[in-house]
């Protein structure tokens, strides 16, 4: 059997009529570069994420940027995040530019570790941006009392965690603002490259709206100089569709985690993920721990498994950071981490024969 890492395929199957008709009706009105698909896209995300006001831009990084940017962060500033997390988020801070500072991640939910938080703030910190990575929400609360205290704001990089939920409250509406990325492979992604910024702050958002469009708050009246960070017309009305049934992807993986943890819960190799207490896990990413993980690897993809490793190097030893002088051995469980994740195929349309034949497969490379 083969089991492919993730199946866009199927996904686009299930759901090909309506997103041909959403594209035909953009094609008819000929809005193709932001319009009334993204506004509608923006009101149903804002809506969905409970936060009030949305800005739909080219993808997550822009949003994570534009967010810094409309919160006031530029060059001088520090920001703390994590340094267990995808480039972007880190290229986000530095691309305004400030200085990216991080702190390690607990080892339980591979987030944010609030206890280390304070230590890194220095004159120079101006926010907090937590990752909430695979799809499970960073510690928040802590977090933004923490914030409180030194007047720092704070910006969810919410770009695996779209329908997560911290204590009830969703992704996306639990900071200053927040990032989203509707890549492809996410758990809501587009046709292409896509992303927004979700906010309660009426004035953050209007001025993302400005700076994502030339810095033009009206046609050719430029306030400051901006960037073209626009989201597609054809992206938008495509989202709409997919949102719809974001919720009961989102269940299926979670049926799945469950599923795998069934199978692979007593083996003693193995670290599986867990859901926090306080959180609702929308497994974007179903990441185990094992040793020799690079073998293991090698020997599933030979069995027609096919993994991923999110992430291999932690950003402070990434060439791109040498600048920041930080060794191996300065975040020791991010480091820890980065050698031994794994992720095991996760995607909504995961068969419980597939999910078996993965799990047997790694008890038996793992035997
Ligand atoms: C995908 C991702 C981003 C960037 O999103 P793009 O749309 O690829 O620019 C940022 N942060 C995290 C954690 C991501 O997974």
């Amino acid at each position: 059997m083969k089991v492919p890492f993730l199946n866009l395929r199927a996904h686009v199957d299930s759901l090909r009529e309506p997103i041909n008709a959403a594209i035909q009706s953009v094609l008819d009105a000929t809005a193709f570069a932001g319009g009334p698909f993204v506004e509608k896209f923006e009101k149903e995300f804002a809506t969905y994420c409970g936060g009030t006001y949305a800005a739909g831009v080219g993808n997550g990084t822009d949003a994570l940027w534009l967010a810094l940017l409309a919160l006031g962060i530029g060059p001088g500033d520090e920001v703390i995040t994590v340094p267990h997390t995808f480039i972007a988020t880190a290229e986000a801070i530095s691309l305004t530019g400030a200085k990216p500072v991080f702190v390690d991640i607990t080892e339980s939910t591979y987030t944010m570790d609030p206890a280390l938080i304070e230590a890194a703030i220095t004159p120079r910190t101006r926010a907090i941006m937590p990752v909430h990575l695979y799809g499970q929400p960073a510690d928040m609360d802590p977090i933004l009392a923490i914030a409180r205290k030194h007047g720092l704001r704070v910006i969810e990089d919410a770009c695996q965690a779209h329908g997560a939920q911290y204590r009830h409250r969703p992704a996306g509406s639990l900071a200053d603002a927040s990032g989203f990325s509707f890549y492809p492979g996410k758990n809501l992604g587009a046709f292409g490259e896509a992303g927004a910024v979700v906010s309660n702050h009426e004035d953050v958002i209007a001025k993302i709206k400005v700076l994502r469009d030339h810095g033009q708050p009206r046609k050719y009246v430029h306030s400051v100089v901006g960037w073209n960070a626009r989201m597609d017309g054809i992206q938008g009305a495509v989202l709409s569709v997919k949102l719809a049934h974001l919720d009961a992807a989102n269940d299926a993986r979670r049926r799945h985690a469950a599923r795998y943890a069934q199978l692979l819960g007593n083996v003693p190799a193995l670290i599986l993920p867990t859901e926090a207490a306080y959180a609702r896990h929308i497994y974007h990413v179903y990441a185990v721990r094992c040793p020799q993980r690079d073998r293991v690897l090698q020997h599933m993809a030979e069995r027609g498994v096919s993994c991923g490793i999110h992430y291999p190097v932690p950003l402070h030893l990434q060439e791109a950071y040498a600048n920041l002088g930080l060794r191996q051995g300065t975040y020791p469980v991010s480091e820890r981490c980065a050698s031994e994740v794994l992720s095991l195929p996760m995607f909504p349309e995961l068969t419980d024969a597939q999910i078996l034949y993965v799990a047997e497969q790694l008890r038996a490379v793992l035997a």
